[in-house]
């Protein structure tokens, strides 16, 4: 089953994915109309900055066993065996919070949402993209980053090529090796960043 694989090496903090990901959360599904709808459409994909202002996008790990799922008492939460998604069910989620402070990555946002009866606060985290999956397309924030730090894959795969990357990185020839996409601007400017703060 292919999963969303996050490479925060190579994000360059451009937040198009928390963009992408509102814009298919929005009713209208399209960037202009989606701005204007009511409520507005949230990001279930966060980038935040690094020490040096690199970027890296927080977003739920499906975890399994998922401490979210144990802790919702009503039942709000479930997997998706299909695609092991770990959802919210906006009608029964009252909004209790214990799903938060139970979740070690802080990927869980509180606000009103499309997919919830209209004026009722819910919990909200990433679904998988699972409507758009249903319809053969992958998740918006991996169709929308150009800079691979987001990539949809089997998790088997991701593995071995990241073993790869890493085992390319200490060969004695590395140099020759061109890097992986976003990975020369991401040092590019963390070098730049340092160089100013000795100034
Ligand atoms: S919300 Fe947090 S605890 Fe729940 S599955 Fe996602 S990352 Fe894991
Ligand atoms: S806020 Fe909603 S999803 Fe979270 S634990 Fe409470 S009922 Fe479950």
């Amino acid at each position: 089953m292919k999963q969303v694989v996050v490479h925060p090496e190579r994000c360059v903090g451009c937040m198009q994915c928390m963009i992408a990901c509102a814009t298919a959360h929005s009713r209208t599904k399209t960037l202009f109309s989606a701005s204007c709808e009511d409520p507005l459409p949230k990001p279930r994909i966060h980038v935040g900055a690094g020490l040096y202002g690199e970027g890296f996008p927080n977003r739920c790990r499906h975890c399994d066993p998922a401490p979210c799922m144990l802790a919702c008492l009503p039942g709000a939460i479930s997997r998706i065996p299909e695609t092991g998604t770990v959802r919210i069910d906006p009608d029964i989620c009252i909004n209790c919070a214990s799903c938060a402070m139970t979740c070690p990555y802080g990927v869980i946002r509180f606000h009103e949402d499309a997919s919830a009866p209209p004026g009722k606060m819910i919990a909200v985290k990433c679904d998988n993209c699972h409507d758009r999956q249903k319809a053969g397309q992958i998740p918006a924030c991996v169709e929308i980053c150009k800079s691979g730090a987001l990539t949809f894959e089997e998790m088997d795969a991701a593995m071995k090529r990241k073993t790869d990357e890493v085992a390319r990185t200490v060969s004695p020839d590395a140099r020759k090796v061109p890097e992986a996409p976003g990975v020369d601007l991401l040092n590019a400017v963390k070098k730049a960043q340092i160089g100013m703060r000795k100034i």
